[in-house]
């Protein structure tokens, strides 16, 4: 996708804070933590949003989920940590293009608001 934020950032062609790459998935810092840490891992390839995810998406969502938790690890995050995806205008999704934010190194409540 031409016009798309997260797209530029996996080509490398909009700088970010890269903490995890491999050849379909790349991690980066949110620009605008919520939380000691507040990574986004998303797909290379673009993918809206988990309500565009299909069968052929098994491999990249098990790198997603692999890359999640080495980085809980590596961040140190052994009291636990949160996993969020927004899908939509009323979760207040931004960017459209799927990413998983992990967060953690501090307390949190439930429900989200
Ligand atoms: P969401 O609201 O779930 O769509 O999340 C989008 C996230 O992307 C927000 O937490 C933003 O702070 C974050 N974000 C937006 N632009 C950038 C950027 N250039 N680099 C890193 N994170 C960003
Ligand atoms: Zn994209």
């Amino acid at each position: 996708m031409t016009d798309c934020l997260f797209c530029k950032i996996a080509a490398k062609e909009i700088e970010a804070d890269v903490v995890h790459e491999t050849e379909d998935v790349i991690a980066f810092r949110d620009i605008n933590a919520q939380a000691p840490t507040h990574i986004l891992v998303i797909p290379k390839r673009h993918i809206a949003s988990a309500a565009d995810l299909t069968n052929d998406d098994g491999h990249v969502l098990s790198e997603i989920f692999a890359a999640l938790a080495s980085l809980a690890r590596s961040e140190g995050l052994d009291g636990g940590h949160r996993i969020v995806t927004n899908v939509g205008a009323d979760a207040g999704q931004t960017v459209h293009h799927l990413h998983l934010h992990l967060l953690g190194g501090r307390p949190m409540s439930w429900p989200p608001g």
